[in-house]
Parts: C-alpha cells; structure tokens; sequence
C-alpha cells in the first residue's frame, strides 16, 4: 500500500468508487472521467506501479488482469468491441502511478490514438 495512490486507496475501500468486480486480487471500477459510454479500470489490489515494474513472477496477475478485461466487457455488453489500453510513465501518458488496464467501449474507436 502506498499511502498517497490514490487506486490503493480504493482498493482498501479508503475511497469510494463505482465497483463492478473485486476480488483478492483485482478490482474493476468505473473511470471518473469517462472516454466512452463504457470506461473501466482493471486494477491489481497490491500496488505496482506500471507495467514497467512487473517481472516473470507476475506472469499469473498479469494475466488475471486482461481476462478480467475481457470478461467485464463481455457483461457491459461490448460485444461489438472494445479498446484496451495500458498507459505506462510520463511519456505513455500515465497519470495515476498505480498499474492499470482501461477497457473503453460503447463507441466507434480510432486509430491512431492521440
Ligand atoms: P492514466 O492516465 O492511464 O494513468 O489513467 C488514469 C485514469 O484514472 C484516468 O482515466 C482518470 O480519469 C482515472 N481516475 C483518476 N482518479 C480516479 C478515481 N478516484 N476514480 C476513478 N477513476 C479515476
Ligand atoms: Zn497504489
């Protein structure tokens, strides 16, 4: 836990947020700033803070979090599609420093992302 993240924070419960899935090891909950009908954030509940971080022991949680992707946006019912995208550093446009997957749907997307 560090005391300052504010995704630790919502995974201890310290902070409110719209949960659509925990579990011991993740949490899925809606993104405050929405860039679709249907915005989530997958989370791990132990704080890392970026895809940079992680190493071969985290192969497991690693793929935890991108079927819970899939499967929350199977039950927002984005059949059609969906966007998933992981922001990592300064430069990858991260700004909240705890690792996390967003799933984006319930509109046509494009590419090349800005
Ligand atoms: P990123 O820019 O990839 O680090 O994404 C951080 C995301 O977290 C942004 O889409 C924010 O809107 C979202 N966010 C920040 N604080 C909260 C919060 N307290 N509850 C839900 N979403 C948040
Ligand atoms: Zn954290």
């Amino acid at each position: 836990m560090e005391p300052a993240c504010v995704f630790c924070l919502i995974a201890k419960g310290q902070l409110p947020a719209q949960t659509v899935f925990e579990d011991q090891e993740l949490m899925v909950f809606r993104d405050l700033n929405p860039m679709g009908p249907s915005h989530l954030l997958v989370i791990p509940r132990r704080h890392i803070g970026s895809l940079a971080e992680l190493g071969q022991e985290d192969r497991d949680l690693l793929g935890s979090l991108m079927l819970r992707a899939a499967e929350v946006a199977r039950q927002e019912g984005l059949a059609r599609g969906f966007r998933t995208v992981i922001n990592t550093g300064p430069e990858g446009g991260q700004t909240v420093g705890h690792l996390h997957v967003h799933v984006i749907g319930g509109r046509q997307m494009t590419w090349p992302p800005g």
